[in-house]
């Protein structure tokens, strides 16, 4: 049996009923082969074995009342999975699906993630089975008041710095920055994703979804190609006249992600036609406008109302239980949640003409699919590469707090387009090294393993 089957195998008997960890282990494990191959160091160095073993993993009751004075309890975690790089960094998820095996999937890839771009930061992740939906501000701020009360001891601007994810946006990273501040007696950059008034960065909210958009034009460009400009004969003045577009995208999900990804695409000229939430998708054939956009995050981020009301509102097709998949596109952008492309999906995705995946949500599609969009040579953005744009601009919030002095929105902006291009450029060329040209799982996978991996050995057997 070779190396990287004997470390599955390991983890698999380990962790038995954690399918999404092994999914995401065994994705990067197989794909950086060569280059365990190529160097006996990180054999000898057990750097497979130590990698897939988590630095610390915490779990704790979650108790608050709620608005009846009824006692609730949830559980929390946090998995502090790599330091090699710098402090643990990554968001904290609060969704009724949230155990420790869609926890530890998430601090797993963002260990590579974090490596790639390029700022010093180690990986980890964190949430609770609290389903913020229906809970009213109040309840919200309880609950996240009873998380911080444990979380706190383990955190801190030097030690592990969380963020958001689903369900965890703006109003949350204010109660719970807000309890850290109370119990340590300081204000520091414990926390991205802060509004901007008290220590948040600019371009933060957008910076996923801007991100899977960069990446996707550096995508384009190997083929000459671009988002942008693909607008073609317009007739009409109207609203559906002026988005007569060629280049046709869905999106899914309809939260941070989701909005920002749509902002973009509308803005290089594209033509984004679908959102979804956990309920279904909507299908607006004469695409999202700025307007329909600027009504959804009011619906999503205001009023947290349902995508359903889209099709209302907009005379649009709404499609419940599903997603957005089976509709004709040449884009694709997952911005939902982690196997939300089977297959089947992936399958006819190809079959209606999609030539380009960018992953803006985290492990979006199944293996399987993954296996057919590279077999079948189109332009596949991994989540750990596509969607970093967020966390780098997390990196690029701790420097500013760290300075004490906040960038222009333009500064930011920059450098998140800066570091996109690098993520994309290293895994390109490091996909090319290793006799996988246009792979970008592979390259994404081992760039991000060779700087952990040497940092690693640096410093010693810990
Ligand atoms: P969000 O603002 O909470 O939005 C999540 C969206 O996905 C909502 O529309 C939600 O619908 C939908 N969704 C969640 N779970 C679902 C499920 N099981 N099935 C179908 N739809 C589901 O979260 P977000 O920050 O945009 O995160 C979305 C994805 O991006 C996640 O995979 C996350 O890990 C990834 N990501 C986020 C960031 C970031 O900076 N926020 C960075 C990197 C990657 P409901 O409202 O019905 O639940």
């Amino acid at each position: 049996m070779g190396l990287v089957q004997q470390v599955l195998e390991v983890v698999k008997k380990r962790n038995p009923n954690e399918l999404e960890c092994l999914q995401a282990v065994t994705e990067v494990l197989e794909s950086i082969r060569p280059v365990i191959q190529r160097n006996k160091k990180y054999r000898d160095g057990k750097i497979l074995e130590r990698l897939v073993e988590p630095e610390r993993v915490i779990q704790f009751r979650v108790p608050w009342i709620d608005d009846k004075g009824q006692i609730q309890v949830n559980r929390g975690f946090r998995v502090q999975m790599n330091s090699a790089l710098g402090p643990y960094k990554g968001g904290l998820r609060f969704h009724p699906t949230v155990c420790a095996s869609i926890i530890k999937f998430l601090a797993f890839e963002q260990v590579f993630k974090n490596s790639l771009t390029g700022l010093p930061m180690g990986g980890g992740k964190g949430g609770a089975d609290f389903d913020p939906k229906g809970k009213t501000d109040i309840e919200v701020m309880r609950f996240c008041q009873s998380f911080m009360t444990e979380l706190f001891r383990h955190v801190g601007a030097n030690t592990d710095v969380p963020a958001g994810d689903i369900g965890v946006g703006g109003r949350e990273i204010g109660y719970l920055f807000g309890q850290y501040k109370r119990l340590a007696n300081e204000f520091t950059g414990v926390l991205t994703g802060k509004r901007l008034n008290w220590g948040g960065s600019l371009i933060r909210p957008e910076a996923t979804g801007y991100g899977a958009v960069y990446f996707a034009q550096e995508m384009l460009k190997t083929r000459n190609e671009t988002i942008e400009g693909k607008i073609c004969t317009v007739s009409g003045a109207g609203n559906a006249a002026q988005f007569t577009v060629e280049k046709l995208i869905t999106v899914s999900g309809a939260g941070n992600a989701a909005q920002f990804t749509v902002e973009k695409l509308i803005e290089c000229g594209a033509k984004p036609i679908t959102m979804s939430d956990s309920s279904g998708f909507i299908y607006d054939k004469n695409g999202i406008t700025e307007e329909k956009l600027a009504w959804v995050k009011s619906i999503k981020n205001v009023r947290r109302g349902r995508i359903a009301e889209y099709a209302k509102k907009f005379r649009a097709k709404y499609v419940a239980g599903q997603r957005p998949w089976r509709i004709k596109c040449d884009c694709a952008f997952p911005c939902a949640t982690q196997n939300e492309i089977t297959g089947e999906d992936a399958r006819k995705l190809i079959e209606n003409g999609c030539y380009l995946v960018s992953e803006a949500a985290n492990m979006p599609t199944v293996p399987a699919g993954v296996d057919l969009f590279l077999d079948k040579k189109i332009l596949f953005g991994p989540g750990k590469a596509a969607n970093a744009g967020g966390v780098a601009t997390s990196g690029l919030e701790m420097s500013q707090n760290s300075m004490r002095l906040p960038w222009p929105r333009e500064e930011v902006d920059l450098r998140l387009r800066h570091i996109m291009f690098t993520i994309f450029k290293n895994s390109w060329e490091t996909a090319e090294e290793y006799g996988h040209p246009g792979n970008l799982v592979v390259g994404a996978n081992i760039a991000g393993f060779v700087k952990v991996a040497d940092a690693m050995l640096d410093q010693g057997v810990v």
